[in-house]
């Protein structure tokens, strides 16, 4: 096989060489932030929304990232090249960097950016046709006044514990409330509806990532004339949906199936998701930034 080159610290290491002291806040505290990004045929996809999302999340917790936005795009077309990628994932990541045992992040002199591409392990097919078992759990989302669910920071304790519970109930996914009992997300993906031809997400203020892959799909519903609602819903109108679906870089659109033993719809993956996934990835290998 050929060697995994990974990008530290304007470095190119191999996997073995990857490695950050055990001081690194990122480490410590999960004081960081990240991105999670996919290259379809040398198109990076939506690139400048990730890199937004990255500076704005940078910006929120005062984290200096020690690249410019254009030096961070060099940084990630030449780790593609380096690694011959066409087709993966790309986690980028920047931490506050190496400080000592202590809270302050003023003791953290330069933040630490990593770049990583690797090939991903997506989905079957069949679970993209048969949907995904979800359960909703206990365990809130991180209200957005204590850590604000935009912020893409290292500190995925929350989903953490969500995705151990979905793992216990023998589901492949969690379904997230917010203290109100309104749901948000899943661990990794945002959550959408539809009943009667309408199609419904919850808004992001409710305390979910604002996914760039969710507004790709609003985007092509707009476009396709889709009704669609951003609106606060509840764990009844999901188990009483016709279609379910989350969506994210990795899972991109995938139907749910059965919910708390609820079956959603035909207990298959509906037309509507279907259809909205194929539009998906007509639009993948176009809007980003070509690398090939
Ligand atoms: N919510 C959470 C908590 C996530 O980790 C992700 C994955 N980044 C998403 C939603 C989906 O976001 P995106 O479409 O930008 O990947």
């Amino acid at each position: 096989m050929a060697e995994q080159w990974i990008y530290l610290d304007g470095q190119y290491v191999t996997k073995e060489k990857a490695t950050v002291s055990v001081y690194d806040h990122g480490f410590l505290y999960g004081d960081g932030i990240f991105e999670g990004i996919r290259i379809y045929n040398g198109n990076i996809f939506k690139c400048k929304e990730h890199l937004d999302r990255l500076y704005d999340s940078a910006k929120s917790i005062m984290l200096e990232i020690p690249l410019s936005y254009e030096e961070m795009e060099e940084a990630l077309v030449e780790t593609l090249r380096r690694n011959e990628m066409r087709d993966g994932y790309i986690r980028l990541i920047v931490s506050r960097g190496p400080g000592n045992l202590g809270l302050d992040p003023n003791r953290c002199e330069k933040a630490s950016v990593i770049i990583i591409v690797e090939q991903l392990a997506i989905y079957s097919e069949e679970a993209y046709k048969n949907g995904l078992k979800a359960v909703s759990v206990s365990t809130r989302r991180n209200i957005p006044d204590a850590l604000n669910p935009k912020i893409k920071s290292l500190n995925y304790l929350n989903n953490i514990l969500v995705k151990i519970q979905s793992n216990l109930a023998g589901a492949g996914e969690a379904i997230m409330m917010n203290a109100q009992g309104y749901v948000t997300e899943g661990s990794g993906d945002n959550i959408f509806i539809i009943k009667n031809g309408v199609i419904t997400t919850p808004p992001c203020y409710l305390g979910a990532l604002d996914g760039i892959t969710r507004q790709a799909i609003i985007e092509i519903c707009e476009k396709r004339g889709y009704k669609l609602k951003e609106e606060p819903f509840t764990m009844h109108d999901i188990y009483v949906a016709d279609e379910v679906f989350l969506t994210g870089t990795a899972a991109e659109v995938i139907a749910v199936r059965e919910v708390d033993g609820r079956i959603i719809g035909s207990g298959q993956a509906g037309p509507v998701t279907l259809k909205l996934l194929e539009e998906f990835r007509s639009i993948v290998d176009q809007d980003g930034l070509k690398v090939w």
